[in-house]
């Protein structure tokens, strides 16, 4: 049975001399493993289906519960995205995410959404506020949220000093002593990127995707390589 879906294309590694094994994000499906055919002959009409950050109609066959993709229909394939080593690694990261935390029965509609408008607006240029607010969204959407309003403790809005708790996922003030030590550059870079109050500096994002990278790693033990490198270079 034939069927179409938008997708975008997480990660593909080469399988048997022509094929490749993709990770597709699905928009009616969630996240899926397809068989792409003769993608590396030269010529391959799929060749553009397996490339890096293909968003793209998918037409997929199913047998037996797996899938293969048998056409696609390019919708935005992000070139600019590998203009720069810091934009291919904030894009990768992007994908990484999605790979990892977007599990079976999570609305691939939702994610497929956050993943697209995050590497459009990174293949404008808009660097680690885009990929802090993605974060942010996707983390929500995951069921690790980050709070950022008042002190659960005091219900005040922290200010200067300041903790971030890895276990809730929240900011206190300093006073209440709950969590690490967290500077209020990090808070508002995150805050920013949320369409908060706060102004946000290049310090403040480092160490808002610093703490971000911290808090994926407490909550879920996974490592997300690609943000990781992504906040050397920034
Ligand atoms: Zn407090």
């Amino acid at each position: 049975m034939q069927q179409k879906t938008d997708a975008l294309l997480l990660r593909a590694v080469d399988f048997g001399e022509n094929d490749k094994m993709a990770t597709l994000l699905t928009a009616d499906f969630g996240k899926i493993g397809v068989g792409i055919k003769g993608v590396k002959k030269a010529g391959a009409k799929l060749k553009v289906a397996a490339q890096p950050f293909c968003f793209a109609e998918y037409v997929l066959a199913e047998r037996g519960g797996r899938y293969t993709v048998t056409g696609a229909s390019l919708y935005d394939g992000f070139y600019a995205l590998t203009e720069s080593v810091e934009t291919y690694y904030a894009a990768a990261a992007v994908c990484e995410v999605c790979d990892k935390l977007v599990f079976e029965g999570m609305d691939g509609k939702a994610s497929l959404l956050l993943a697209v408008t995050a590497l459009k607006e990174l293949a404008e240029g808009k660097g680690a506020p885009a990929l802090i607010r993605f974060l942010l969204q996707i983390l929500a959407i995951a069921g690790y949220p980050v709070g950022m309003e008042k002190c659960p403790k005091c219900g005040k809005m922290p200010t200067g000093r300041m903790r971030f708790d890895f276990a809730s996922g929240a900011f206190f003030c300093d006073g209440c002593e709950v969590g690490e030590p967290a500077s209020e550059a990090t808070y508002f870079a995150l805050r920013s990127a949320s369409n908060l109050s706060g102004e946000s500096t290049k310090d403040g994002e480092k160490r808002a995707l610093r703490l971000l990278y911290t808090y994926v790693a407490y909550q879920t033990d996974l490592e997300l390589n690609s943000l990781r490198e992504y906040i050397k270079l920034i």
